[in-house]
């Protein structure tokens, strides 16, 4: 079953040394990226310090798996150590994959997650916790599907049957079958699985498992609390709650993910068939449950289902889709903004223009990849809406930044044509990457430093004579210029035509960047001027900078060239 609500472990490494069983590891938590020390390993995220790179993922409780000694680790999280109540899972695994140690956060899963990598890399951990060790379990922490009531109450009753009591169990508790726990049938202590919130019962480890789907119609703001009452009613524990749902037709609506989040549990939703009654939230229960359950709290606005066992949130209807529209950056890995890779990981569909997805991989088999040459991006945007609608995460990917001259303008001007409700129910994020003339302007130096414009120099969107007219304007008012798509083999004569134009307001020693592949195989910057540029020193995978009559170069050492244009102007 997946986990609910888990962030992705960071998997962080000091050298090349631990790459292979980082990988190793990361194939077990797919959505988990590898921190490397910038400079000394290539990996998905770089960072430049151990120690504030440990501190800061403790801080947001990001579960940590180090590849280097259990001390540096120690000493690196040693000032965070005094809140012990929000402590996310921290081991330390041997850089040859020869050892794995959890180290804090015992009751965030740590000695589960060590058990996982342990048997990932074929290895024993060095589980030390003495409840763990003497039952083969911790008791406290329950699989997933399953939540402990109080955790004060639990670290009683572990030591409790530490001290030498014995335990009855009451329900069903499937993980339990094979823990070494003192069980009796006569015991005055209890483990009890049940939905059921707690009655006052002192001698109880008591453990819900997340059986309880709730469908809400209601259009009211405070769907939280009224999945609440309606589980109060029932004598139903809020931890029992497995997930929300409602109607496909609410997807966008922001009070529901709000009410999702409150409670703590995936929202999920369904489409009824056309003859039921969408508000009624029977009927949803009725179309999405695949499971024997029982019905309580039928009546409107909140229906509760109970299972026998704990409800896969997956399993029932669909997620709200999400439609992400990432930029690459130029191409090298290290020049993607983190939020994007997160992006790619969590897809389960990637679309774009074939070399751009090839460029975003490799991906895990169960990801799909709609990589096409086909340069309609109208039907590329409309297609990955239609998956979106069917509660899938799709990924659109951009070179560079998605909206230069990219697919974030295609993807929205689908939405704004459509007047499917489905569509408007995705969520739709468009995130930031570093843009061709962004890269360029970095390896020369500061081209970009004043005001400057961009422009693409195709002609294929837009008649040649609007480009004329920018060009001019551009030019005139002295801006520095960045071309995209400055030439291709369908249009040979537009880059020379444009200079020409240029050529009427600009002197011929004007500084001219060209950066050609910047970020990727074989990238480079070529420095020239405005006089001694010619079409053929351009390809269409060339950007190219032409400076304002401030842009000026320098060069140190007698090799190092810079490039920049002041911050003033007179
Ligand atoms: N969205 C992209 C631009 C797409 S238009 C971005 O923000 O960068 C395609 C044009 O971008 C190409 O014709 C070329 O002019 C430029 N370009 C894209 N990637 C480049 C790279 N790595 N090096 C140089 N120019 C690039």
């Amino acid at each position: 079953m997946a986990r609910i609500n888990a962030i992705a472990p960071a998997i962080v490494i000091l050298g090349t040394g631990a790459l292979d069983t980082a990988r190793r590891i990361q194939a077990r938590y797919p959505d988990a990226q590898v921190h490397g020390l910038a400079g000394r390993a290539e990996a998905d995220v770089a960072y430049s310090e151990l120690s504030a790179h440990l501190r800061d993922l403790y801080a947001r409780g990001t579960p940590l798996v180090a590849l280097c000694a259990a001390g540096i680790v120690i000493r690196c999280i040693a000032p965070l150590l005094s809140d012990k109540g929000a402590e996310p899972p921290v081991l330390a695994v041997a850089e040859d994959g020869s050892a794995v140690v959890p180290l804090l956060g015992g009751l965030a899963g740590v000695n589960t997650m060590a058990r996982e990598i342990a048997e990932a890399l074929k290895v024993a951990p060095a589980i030390t916790t003495s409840g763990e060790l003497r039952f083969g379990t911790c008791v406290l922490n329950p699989p997933d599907g399953y939540a402990l009531s109080s955790l004060a109450q639990g670290k009683r009753f572990v030591s409790d049957l530490l001290a030498g009591e014995s335990t009855r169990i009451e329900g069903a508790a499937p993980w339990l079958d094979d823990a070494q726990l003192p069980r009796s049938t006569a015991a005055r202590r209890a483990i009890r699985v049940t939905p059921e919130a707690w009655d006052g019962r002192v001698d109880e480890l008591l453990i819900h498992p997340r059986s309880v789907v709730a469908a809400v119609s209601t259009l009211d703001e405070r769907v939280a609390e009224r999945v609440r009452e309606a589980l109060d009613a029932n004598g139903i524990a809020a931890l029992s709650l497995a997930a929300l749902l409602a109607p496909i037709q609410r997807a966008g609506d922001e009070a529901l993910t709000e009410a999702a989040d409150t409670l703590g549990v995936p929202l999920r939703f369904v489409s009824t068939p056309a003859a039921a009654d969408a508000r009624e939230p029977l009927s949803l229960l009725e179309a999405a449950m695949r499971v024997p359950h029982d019905i309580r709290a039928g009546a409107s606005p909140v229906a509760l289902a109970l299972a026998r066992a704990p409800v896969d949130p997956a399993s029932i209807g669909q997620a709200r889709g999400r439609l992400t529209v990432i930029g690459l950056g130029p191409g090298d890995a290290h020049l993607m903004v983190p939020a994007a890779r997160s992006a790619l990981n969590a897809a389960t569909d990637i679309l774009g223009y074939e070399t751009y997805v090839t460029m975003a991989g490799p991906f895990r088999a169960d990801q799909r990849v709609h990589g096409t040459d086909n340069r309609e991006e109208m039907q590329r945007a409309r297609h990955a809406f239609e998956l979106a609608a069917m509660g899938r995460s799709v990924v659109m990917v951009s070179s560079g930044d998605p909206g230069v001259f990219a697919m974030a303008a295609a993807v929205l001007e689908a939405l704004h044509e459509s007047d499917n409700a489905r569509w408007a129910g995705v969520e739709l994020e468009i995130l930031p990457g570093v843009s061709a003339a962004m890269a360029t302007a970095a390896q020369a130096g500061a081209p970009l430093g004043h005001d400057f414009c961009m422009l693409s120099l195709s002609d294929n969107l837009k008649p040649w004579e609007v480009i004329e007219n920018r060009l001019r304007h551009a030019a005139q008012a002295d801006l520095v210029m960045a071309f995209y798509n400055p030439v291709s083999r369908a249009r040979p004569w537009q880059l020379d035509k444009a200079l020409d134009i240029i050529r009427e307001f600009r002197i011929p020693s004007t500084t001219v960047v060209l950066g050609r592949n910047v970020g990727r195989p074989g990238g480079q910057v070529i420095y020239t001027s405005l006089g001694e540029l010619r079409g053929e020193m351009v390809d269409m995978r060339t950007m190219v900078i032409i400076g304002s009559s401030h842009t000026r170069a320098f060069s140190v050492d007698g090799k190092t060239e810079w490039v920049y244009t002041p911050r003033w102007y007179r």
